[in-house]
């Protein structure tokens, strides 16, 4: 019987791209195991885009399940709810699909995501050996796991704590208000669920990180020296990246026209703006960010959304941008209303600036690319992220919003200016910079990720099937 390992991503693009490349990671150091990915189809708009993605990469590489949607949803979740509610309606599927796979192969070990928590109760009941894969910072991770003796010790929603700052093992001393979205309602499903996972993540075997000691000292230290669980065991660490999507997404060949556009632009001379696979910005918003570009001076590749509610709609930039700007900026700024090849423009010589969502998969991007970055958290654990890039790894300046969340014009103006051309710009540059070759060796042969890695594929090894 083969020996496999199986992989349960949540079905969001920035979660399900480095599950994936952890799987293709895994064959292709350790190719005497064979990876099986399931595949959760849940009822958000871009779910079938996502299986589709999860589909095509993975194809090549491994077997993929696709669990059956679900019909029956007991009430109208938030879209936040819904990424653990849909892992939680599977479970009979999942048991099914693990118990399957257990009967014809020697299943080593089950990874989730820490949106999947549900699925732990599964494989704890057929004593399947269970990893979280956690496709955010060890930062973040920290928070998870602290945050049972925070529900213990403090009584109210963080939410309702705007001004006070929580001492967190292995993290700057993090604003109430800056917690992750998951954690700022005591009253909400979702403040259960994801306290639940940090539970359960604490009971697991082993927490796979995709970050690597180098970028996150602190962090990792707290939690291996088990600072984060206090009153228990904290499970071995494994920090094995930066796993990053090595070519287009979208596994489409052809070089795609901003690419072309960057090559014709100076050595470090473009700010490029993007903000994840949800980030979506109000028509206001979008103007004073027009604005801000054009009065910088600056070169600019910006990925421009339809605002919501028509957020899948392609955006009619004539209507939403100031009028003549597209004419006015087109000898120096390159906008794009598709999904942009993140991963190549943050590698290209052109691009000397990121304005970022502070999404972990674009920070390790940007990371690798040696790019620095201004922070511009929208959404999830982005306002913690940003707060270490800025206090703790000093690779992000940031931008200030007013009291309704809106960056004015002058603001965005006045941060790409000082990330492009000031002693504060060039501090962070430097400092990424460095980070980059950090990177590059944490996965050479002998580097910190790969030794990791190597030490979990000889637990794996030495792991007998129970069933
Ligand atoms: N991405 C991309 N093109 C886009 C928008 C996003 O390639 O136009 C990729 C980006 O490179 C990253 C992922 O989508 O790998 C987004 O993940 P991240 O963790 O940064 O943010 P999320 O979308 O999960 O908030």
């Amino acid at each position: 019987m083969e020996d496999v390992i199986v992989l349960y991503p949540s079905p969001g693009r920035g979660h399900l791209i480095s599950m994936v490349e952890l799987g293709k990671l895994i064959l292709r150091l350790y190719p005497s195991f064979s990876v099986t990915i399931i595949v959760l189809s849940t009822q958000n708009t871009n779910s079938a885009a996502n299986a589709q993605y999860a589909a095509s990469s993975t194809a090549q590489y491994m077997a993929a399940v696709n669990l059956p949607p679900i019909s029956e949803v007991p009430s109208t979740p938030s879209p936040l709810e819904s990424l653990f509610l849909f892992p939680r309606l599977n479970n009979p599927n999942l048991h099914q699909t693990l118990q399957t796979i257990s009967q014809t192969s020697n299943l080593k070990a089950f990874i989730i995501d820490f949106f999947c928590d549900a699925a732990f109760e599964v494989a704890a009941n057929l004593s399947i050996p269970t990893y979280y894969f956690f496709t955010s910072s060890a930062s973040g991770l920290s928070i998870f796991l602290y945050r049972s003796t925070l529900h213990k010790t403090i009584d109210k929603s963080f939410k309702d704590l705007n001004n006070i700052l929580l001492d967190i093992p292995g993290l700057p001393p993090t604003l109430a208000s800056d917690m992750p979205q998951t954690a700022l309602d005591r009253n909400s499903k979702v403040y259960e669920y994801s306290l639940n996972t940090g539970i359960n993540m604490a009971k697991s075997n082993g927490l796979i990180v995709n970050t690597f000691d180098q970028l996150e000292r602190k962090a990792i230290g707290a939690i291996s020296d088990g600072l984060c669980v206090p009153d228990g065991p904290t499970p071995p660490i494994f920090c094995i990246g930066p796993l990053i999507s090595g070519s287009n997404q979208d596994g489409d060949d052809d070089q795609h026209e901003c690419l072309n556009w960057l090559n014709s632009q100076p050595s470090q001379s473009v700010v490029f703006l993007c903000f994840g696979s949800m980030g979506l910005f109000s028509a206001k918003q979008l103007r004073e960010m027009a604005v801000g570009l054009e009065n910088s001076g600056l070169r600019f590749l910006w990925v421009v959304r339809n605002p919501p509610p028509e957020k899948n709609k392609e955006p009619n930039l004539d209507e939403l941008l100031p009028d003549g700007f597209l004419e006015r900026t087109k000898e120096r700024g390159f906008v794009e209303t598709q999904w942009a090849p993140q991963v190549e423009i943050l590698s290209h010589g052109s691009v000397g600036g990121f304005v970022t969502h502070c999404g972990w998969n674009s920070v390790l991007e940007a990371v690798c690319g040696g790019v620095p970055m201004v922070g511009w958290p929208l959404y999830a654990e982005q306002r913690m992220t940003r707060l270490v890039l800025v206090k703790e790894l000093k690779v992000a300046l940031t931008v200030n919003g007013s009291e309704d969340g809106l960056v004015s014009a002058a603001e965005l103006e006045k941060r790409v200016r000082e990330l492009m051309d000031s002693e504060a710009g060039k501090e962070v540059r430097e400092r990424v910079s460095c980070m980059r070759d950090d990177a590059v060796a944490a996965v050479k042969e002998g580097g910190s990720s790969r030794v990791a890695l190597a030490k979990l594929a000889e637990v794996w090894m030495a792991t007998t099937s129970i069933l």
